[in-house]
């Protein structure tokens, strides 16, 4: 079975063949380091770690390319209303985004490439446009690229030309060029603003041949997917696609992956509506990193999603569940003697089976989890009346062990990414009280609860209850329920 894809050119699924040594060639459009990432980002960047993880699981190696936007028209008008010299300004919120990243258990890819690093690579790229007249430099010293000369224009958005020419403009800033619809290459100089000497002037890069240049040199002309979320697809792809494929001549990316927008409570998410979200918010209201991770995913990427607190809420649950199954199927006693039920045999083998399916069909997160909570179910059943045989036990350890490779929840990493969320409040002097609580809930580590479970079951044996009693009301004090069932004590956080 092929890993099939929707690709956004063309508006097909297919399957998803790295073109060299079974090397996905992938480029992902980074963010903006203007402020901290709000959870549309990160629906974004969760679905192609997906991506990433499931292509992995199937046997391909990975070369992934996310860049840096570090100069742009909001860098400049923030940075200059903080007074900060931009690099300042953009250090500050890249090194905010890779904590939130690791926070969400984002991999990092392989090459984290900044525009402000790559400016030669741009212009030269614009040079050799302008060698064949693809780009022109207007009287204020600004390069824009002349869209007649791209006749394959649109083919991305299925956006047409005429419409675009009579219509909006493509890239609305206030310089000179021959046609609207033509946009900037290379942004001329002003005062205030940061540049950089160049054989095309002084100014700066335009975003979009940012991507192009820094795509091209890491990963060549053509290579395998690019992705970004779905506003990016015109204008931003579009130009990505006229800028490299004019300069090259040969396909840029062979297929493009696009992200639906996060909704939150239903409406579109905006400073003003008050239903804005950055991952720090969130996680100072006292939600787990883990339960934000697996809400954001699931919705299959293709789908609008509906953010909202219910959701996280049953998410956190959701992760709980799975974290006590695993727990439970580690340590249950396999029966060998006990005749194994075939029906739960062939369930485990049909699930693991579904889920591979589900994510081979356009990465169906949904199915591949649902498929998952149906061997829970039945897995906790046959545990209940002590039927597992070994084998059942291995073939559904298999199972977690895809699913977490893809999805990343069962290993708890809270309590960190809450520490952290918690010290960056304090250095910003935000309010913390309510995931300082959650800390307390937290602070105790699987192997911590373990020991303190071995200590109590050790007093009760010496019968002293006074000290399990104890030890008991530790435990939920810190946010944890113990269970006494008849294969041991479990437990549970709250
Ligand atoms: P930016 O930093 O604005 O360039 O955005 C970084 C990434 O997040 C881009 O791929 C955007 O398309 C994506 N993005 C922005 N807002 C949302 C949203 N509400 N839902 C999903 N993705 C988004
Ligand atoms: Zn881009």
């Amino acid at each position: 079975m092929d890993l099939e894809l929707f690709n956004t050119l063309g508006g097909r699924t297919e399957p998803l063949v790295p073109a060299l040594d079974n090397t996905l060639r992938m480029y992902c459009c980074g963010p903006t380091v203007y402020d901290y990432g709000h959870i549309g980002n990160f629906r974004t960047f969760l679905h192609v770690d997906v991506l990433r993880r499931y292509a992995r699981l199937r046997g391909m190696a990975l070369k992934h390319v996310m860049n840096i936007t570090d100069v742009d028209d909001k860098i400049i008008r923030n940075a200059n209303a903080a007074g900060t010299p931009i690099h300042e300004y953009t250090a500050k919120f890249a090194r905010a985004f890779f904590e939130d990243m690791d926070a969400l258990g984002v991999e990092r890819p392989e090459i984290v490439a900044r525009a402000t690093e790559n400016i030669p690579e741009m212009t030269r790229l614009i040079e050799r446009l302008a060698s064949e007249d693809i780009a022109y430099r207007a009287e204020d010293g600004s390069w824009y690229f002349r869209i007649a000369k791209f006749p394959d224009y649109g083919k991305l958005s299925g956006k047409d030309l005429e419409g675009i020419e009579d219509g909006a403009r493509v890239d609305v800033d206030e310089y000179e060029k021959d046609h609207a619809r033509d946009f900037a290459l290379w942004k001329a100089c002003k005062a205030g603003e940061a540049s950089w000497d160049t054989p095309l002037g002084c100014g700066r890069p335009g975003w979009h041949i940012e991507c192009s240049a820094m795509a091209m040199k890491h990963l060549g002309p053509s290579f395998d997917l690019h992705a970004g979320g779905e506003d990016l697809m015109f204008p931003h792809h579009e130009n990505e696609i006229a800028q490299s494929e004019s300069a090259s001549h040969v396909p840029f990316a062979r297929h493009w992956f696009h992200v639906r927008f996060l909704l939150v409570e239903g409406k579109k998410m905006s400073k003003s509506e008050g239903n804005f979200y950055t991952l720090r918010d969130l996680l100072l209201k006292g939600y787990r990193a883990s339960a934000i991770r697996f809400l954001l995913l699931s919705v299959p990427y293709r789908h609008q999603m509906n953010f909202t607190f219910d959701g996280l809420t049953e998410s956190a649950n959701a992760i709980e569940r799975l974290r006590t199954f695993a727990r439970r199927i580690e340590t249950a006693r396999a029966d060998t003697s006990a005749h194994a039920d075939g029906a739960l045999s062939t369930l485990i083998e049909e699930k693991h089976r579904t889920f591979h399916a589900a994510l081979s069909n356009d990465l169906n997160t949904a199915e591949a989890r649902a498929s998952v909570f149906d061997v829970v179910r039945a897995g906790n059943i046959a545990m209940d009346n002590a039927t597992i045989s070994p084998e059942q036990r291995t073939a559904v350890q298999q199972l977690l062990q895809d699913f977490d490779t893809v999805f990343a929840v069962l290993t708890d990493r809270d309590a960190e990414s809450t520490r952290h969320a918690v010290e960056w409040a304090k250095s910003e002097g935000r309010d913390a009280e309510i995931a300082s609580e959650l800390l307390t809930t937290l602070s105790l580590s699987s192997e911590q609860i373990e020991a303190l479970i071995g200590e109590r079951n050790e007093a009760r044996r010496r019968r002293n209850f006074a000290r399990a009693d104890e030890i008991r009301k530790d435990l939920m004090e810190k946010g944890v329920i113990l269970e006494d069932g008849k294969e041991g004590v479990s437990w549970k956080r709250k």
